[in-house]
C-alpha cells in the first residue's frame, strides 16, 4: 500500500504554498479571528481567479482548469493550513449545481462572473423551525405571472451582509409530500424586499445573519432545476458541500503555534505527563481524520460517489477539532483561555478563539448526530428507528 505524494503531486503541494507566500499574509486572519480583513480577502480570491484557482474545479469551458480531486485536496489543505481564503459558495456550491441542472442562460450569466469574482453567493436554506429536518422549510413562493413572490425567513445564511446574490429554497406546493413540494431561486442580495440581519457569534465575530423576505419579487427565471423539485437540486449542493475533506487540517496551524509555546524556554508553560499525552492523540488523530479524508478524494477521483464515507470525514474532522482544542486548553491550562488582547495570552489568544469557534463545526453542514445516521443505515446497514 502507497500513501505517499507522487512528484507531480508534491510539485503541485509547493506552487500552491509558494503562491500563498506571495499573495496572502497570514495575519490577515482565520475563520476563527474577530476580525477578518475583507478587503485582503477580496484582493487574495482576486489573485487566485486571475491564477484560474479560484474556480480550478471547473472545466475549462467555464473558466476552471480542470483540477484533478488530489490537486483540489493539495490547494485545500495547504490553503486551510494558511488560513488563505478560497473560491467562496459561488465557486463551490452555486457554479457546480448550474452546470449539472442550470439553463443555458443561467450558465452564461452566472458562471463567467463566478469565476471572475464579481459575485459572492450566500446561502439560503435553514429556517428557525428547519435546520436538520430541512425539507420541513416555510418560506413559501407562490407564482404570479412570470414572476415569484417570496415570504418567509431565513437563518445562519453565512456571509450573507456581504453577498451580491442568495441561493434560497422556498415552498411551492404546500399540499405536496414535504420533498416535493420545493423550489430552488436565486436572486440579488438587494432586491426590494429582503432585509440582512447580522448575527454575533461568542467568537466576537458576525459570520453569518437573518435573512427574511417580505414580497420579494423573483423571474420564474431565475429557478435553478424544475418547479417543485428544488430538493434534489439542493441535495446535489450539499453533496458538493459535505465532501470536503480539508477540515482535517484546521488544527494544524494553531497545533503549530502550540509547538511553538512549548518549545519555547520563556513562555514559562511546562508539558506535563498528561500533556505529552494530549501531545500524542493529537498526532495520531491528525494522521487518521488525513487518512479518512483521502479515502474521499480517492473515491471521487476513482469516479465513485463518497456517501457514508464523506460522512465519516465530516464527523471525526469536526469532532477531532473540538478534542483538539480542549487538549491545548488543557496544556495551556488559564494562560490557553485568555482572549486576544490580553497582555498575558499566548499566541495572542488563539487557542481561546479556537476554542469557542470549533463547536460550530459539528454543527454546519449537516450535524454530527446526522452524519451518524448516515454511517448507521448507510454504510453499516442499520435499520432506520
Ligand atoms: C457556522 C455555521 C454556518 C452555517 N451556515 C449556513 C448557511 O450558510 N446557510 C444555511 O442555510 N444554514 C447554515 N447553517 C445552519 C446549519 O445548516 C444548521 O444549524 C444545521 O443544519 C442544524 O440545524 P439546526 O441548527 O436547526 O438544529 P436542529 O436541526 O434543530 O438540531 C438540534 C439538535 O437535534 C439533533 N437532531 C436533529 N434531528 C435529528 C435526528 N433525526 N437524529 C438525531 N439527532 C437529531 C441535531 O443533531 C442537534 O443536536 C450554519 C450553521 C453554522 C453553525
Amino acid at each position: 500500500m502507497e500513501f505517499g505524494w507522487s512528484d507531480e503531486e508534491q510539485g503541485f503541494r509547493a506552487e500552491v504554498r509558494a503562491f500563498i507566500d506571495a499573495n496572502w499574509s497570514t495575519g490577515t486572519g482565520h475563520d476563527w479571528e474577530p476580525e477578518r480583513d475583507s478587503d485582503a480577502v477580496a484582493t487574495y480570491q482576486q489573485a487566485l481567479s486571475d491564477h484560474g484557482w479560484l474556480t480550478m474545479a471547473w472545466p475549462e469551458e467555464y473558466g476552471g482548469k480542470d483540477a484533478s480531486y488530489i490537486q483540489q485536496v493539495i490547494f485545500n489543505e495547504e490553503s486551510v493550513l494558511t488560513g488563505a481564503p478560497r473560491g467562496g459558495q459561488g465557486a463551490s456550491l452555486v457554479g457546480p449545481t448550474l452546470m449539472i441542472f442550470g439553463t443555458e442562460e443561467q450558465k452564461l450569466e452566472h458562471l463567467p462572473k463566478i469565476a471572475r469574482n464579481e459575485i459572492r453567493w450566500a446561502q439560503g436554506y435553514s429556517e428557525p423551525g428547519s435546520g436538520s429536518d430541512l425539507a420541513s422549510l416555510q418560506t413559501r413562493a407562490v407564482r404570479d405571472g412570470d414572476e415569484f413572490v417570496i415570504n418567509g425567513q431565513k437563518i445562519w445564511t453565512s456571509g450573507a451582509m456581504h453577498a451580491d446574490w442568495l441561493h434560497v429554497l422556498t415552498r411551492t406546493d404546500p399540499a405536496a409530500p414535504k420533498h416535493r413540494g420545493i423550489s430552488y431561486f436565486m436572486m440579488p442580495a438587494d432586491t426590494p424586499g429582503i432585509t440582512i440581519r447580522a448575527l454575533s457569534q461568542i467568537t466576537g465575530a458576525s459570520e453569518f445573519a437573518e435573512t427574511f423576505f417580505e414580497d420579494v419579487r423573483v423571474p420564474a427565471a431565475n429557478m435553478i432545476g424544475e418547479e417543485n423539485r428544488g430538493w434534489y437540486v439542493a441535495a446535489t449542493t450539499l453533496d458538493f458541500e459535505r465532501s470536503g475533506v480539508d477540515r482535517v487540517a484546521a488544527f494544524r496551524g494553531p497545533y503549530a503555534q502550540l509547538r511553538r509555546v512549548l518549545d519555547d524556554a520563556e513562555s514559562g508553560v511546562e508539558l506535563t505527563a498528561s500533556g505529552r499525552g494530549d501531545i500524542a492523540d493529537i498526532e495520531i488523530e491528525a494522521e487518521v481524520a488525513r487518512l479518512i479524508g483521502y479515502r474521499v478524494t480517492w473515491m471521487q477521483a476513482s469516479g465513485a460517489v463518497p456517501n457514508y464515507e464523506a460522512s465519516m470525514s465530516k464527523v471525526f474532522g469536526s469532532e477531532m477539532i473540538q478534542r483538539d482544542a480542549q487538549r491545548a486548553s488543557r496544556i495551556l491550562g488559564q494562560r490557553g483561555m485568555l482572549r486576544p488582547g490580553s497582555p498575558h495570552a499566548v499566541e495572542d489568544g488563539v487557542f481561546c478563539q479556537v476554542y469557542l469557534w470549533a463547536p460550530s463545526r459539528s454543527i454546519l453542514a449537516g450535524t454530527s448526530e446526522i452524519q451518524r445516521n448516515i454511517i448507521a443505515t448507510r454504510g453499516l446497514g442499520l435499520p432506520r428507528g
